[in-house]
């Protein structure tokens, strides 16, 4: 029986076996060897079995991804069919009498050096595929396993030792019940899509992979942030009853999914979802979401080796928008940077990709990509509520530049005789420190704020978002995020505008209480979370709130504040 402490990510209790997503150890040494037939042999036989398991993985993706993924695959069959590898590879173990594991990497290595210093893109995909297809064989000489999500068929908690968001995309919520990871933290983009895919999750454990063995029973408990592994029968018995009572829970809040997000004296306000995908409607219809409060079309551009074109991106704005039937949908334009990669775009690495070249700094410079993506929203705007926001805004220029192309292609559309909504709302993220001091000066130009602080936080703190070593700093409550969220709030209110937060702050049970009393208009979260949010609102007075939030301003510490908060919704 083990445990570890790590970041709760993403609410409920999983239970089911490990299954470790890392990268094998593939080390192993040159050897000399007697029977060169017998090697040649051995190594037949580990092709013969990357063939066998190429070709199940391909049938499988053809039925679960599509016809153009299962095409890679025929693509790397082919390369362990090819004479040109395979007989040098043959030749150098009967000739230098060395085990197939040197052949193959010696050979491997050589044909991939030579296509990846070629000048053409389609060559240097030959030497992806050709280090691809080599490591399933030499995995096989070896004896080794390679972990692939796409071919589980059992329930499974997922170990790793990070997930990208591309590789939490792909994971099937059929079988995979939770994960757990060593690295990462409450508002790392793994988490918050584990949130929107209702997949308990437990991240910033440290040790877990080093801890937990493939098969071993797996409780990630989503509401503490807690892992424990192959639990005695009394613990396990006391987990599964856990489970059962968030279950019940969760019955309960679902009686909201009808009703107002009202105060008990009254007061309105929005309660909205941040999703990634078309896909994620399902749930912000099921949670009751009264709008898409943040659409990060970001994921609409990984997973796949080019830009999305003006079409697809269309049909997902357009599908996104009649879908939610005329409710507000505020469409973030491309935020690419930070954790979020696109390496088809080939951009140098950084040493800070969190300060860098991301979101409109990088719109603003490869303008064909953002105008791109404008002219789709722009089409789109016909098929419901759109409100457009720009992603990491420093300064009124870079709103200015980003709002004038819009305004261009705006009147490009409609000379080409295309039909384009009369009025879209134009806000921005505040999300930077130097945005949310000159609010009132935006707050002249924009149409609306939606606060992101998840980047604000990391930013005013200074303290990664990623980084759990120094999660202690990531602290929503201190006094000094609080009185930037207010500085953000009464500029927008002061010029007639709105104000809504679409950073994870907005679904977290202590902040409510303050936000509700600061006067936020709209609070924009994970689908999973309305239903408990309305919950609490609906318990709240906004009057006692407003006390609540000026006395929090005064305070020091975010120990006090979060006190402050417990005694006021305790009474
Ligand atoms: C934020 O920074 O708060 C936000 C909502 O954007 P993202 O998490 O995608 O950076
Ligand atoms: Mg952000």
């Amino acid at each position: 029986m083990g445990f570890l402490q790590g970041i709760a990510a993403s609410n409920g209790i999983a239970i089911a076996k490990a299954y470790k997503l890392v990268e094998p150890d593939f080390s192993f040494e040159k050897r000399t060897i007697d029977a060169p037939t017998d090697e040649i042999a051995r190594f037949q036989s580990a092709l013969q079995t990357s063939k066998a398991e190429l070709e199940k993985i391909r049938d499988h993706a053809g039925t679960a991804l599509g016809a153009d993924k299962a095409a890679i695959f025929d693509a790397h069959l082919l390369v362990l069919s090819d004479p040109e590898l395979i007989s040098p590879i043959e030749d150098k173990i009967k000739t230098e009498n060395v085990n197939a594991e040197h052949a193959l990497k010696e050979t491997a290595d050589m044909f991939i050096g030579m296509f990846e210093s070629m000048d053409n893109e389609y060559m240097k995909e030959r030497a992806a595929d050709i280090r691809d297809v080599t490591k399933r064989v030499l995995a096989n000489l070896l004896g080794i396993q390679i972990p692939n999500p796409s071919m589980i068929a059992e329930e499974v908690v997922i170990v790793a030792e990070d997930l990208t968001p591309s590789d939490t995309a792909q994971l099937n919520r059929q079988f995979v019940k939770g994960f757990t990871t060593n690295i990462g933290g409450r508002t790392s983009h793994s988490a918050i899509m584990a949130r929107s895919m209702e997949i308990p999750a437990v991240v910033g454990t440290k040790a877990a992979t080093e801890e937990i063995n493939n098969g071993d029973i797996v409780v990630v408990d989503g509401l503490k942030g807690e892992v424990h592994f192959n639990p005695t029968p009394e613990v396990l018995e006391a987990f599964k009853k856990t489970q059962e009572d968030f279950e019940k829970q969760k019955a309960e809040w679902a009686k909201l999914v009808n009703e107002k997000s009202v105060t008990a004296d009254g007061h309105h306000v929005e309660l909205a979802a941040n999703i990634g995908t078309p896909k994620d409607l399902k749930g912000v219809v099921e949670n009751g979401g009264e709008g898409v409060g943040l659409y990060r079309t970001e994921f609409l551009y990984m997973d796949r080796d080019q830009l999305p074109t003006e079409e697809e991106q269309y049909t997902a704005y357009k599908a996104v928008l009649e879908g939610m039937e005329g409710k507000p949908v505020v469409v973030r334009t491309l935020d690419i940077g930070g954790d979020k990669e696109l390496p088809y775009l080939n951009l140098p690495k950084e040493m800070n990709p969190f300060l860098g070249f991301r979101a409109i700094r990088l719109c603003l410079e490869e303008v064909d990509i953002f105008r791109t993506q404008l002219r789709a929203l722009l089409r789109a705007s016909v098929h419901g509520n759109l409100k457009v926001m720009f992603p990491m805004i420093a300064t009124l220029n870079e709103f200015r530049e980003a709002k004038a192309m819009l305004e261009e292609e705006k009147a490009k559309l409609i000379e080409e005789g295309i039909e384009v909504a009369e009025h879209i709302e134009l806000g921005i993220m505040v999300e930077i420190p130097s945005t949310a001091v000159l609010a009132d000066q935006f707050a002249k130009e924009v149409d609306f704020f939606s606060i992101g602080t998840n980047d604000l936080i990391q930013y005013t703190m200074a303290a990664d978002r990623m980084n759990q070593q120094v999660s202690y700093l990531y602290q929503p409550y201190n006094p000094s995020i609080l009185r930037l969220v207010k500085m953000v709030i009464d500029a927008a209110h002061k010029e007639g505008k709105w104000a809504g937060m679409c950073g994870e702050m907005a679904g977290d049970e202590t902040a409510i209480p303050i936000l509700l009393g600061l006067g936020l208009d709209e609070f924009s979260m994970s689908a999973s979370s309305i239903l408990k949010a309305r919950s609490l609102i609906r318990n709240l007075n906004k009057a006692d709130m407003e006390k609540l939030a000026s006395s929090v301003l005064n305070m020091s510490t975010t120990e006090e504040v979060v006190e402050a908060v417990n005694q006021a919704i305790s009474l």
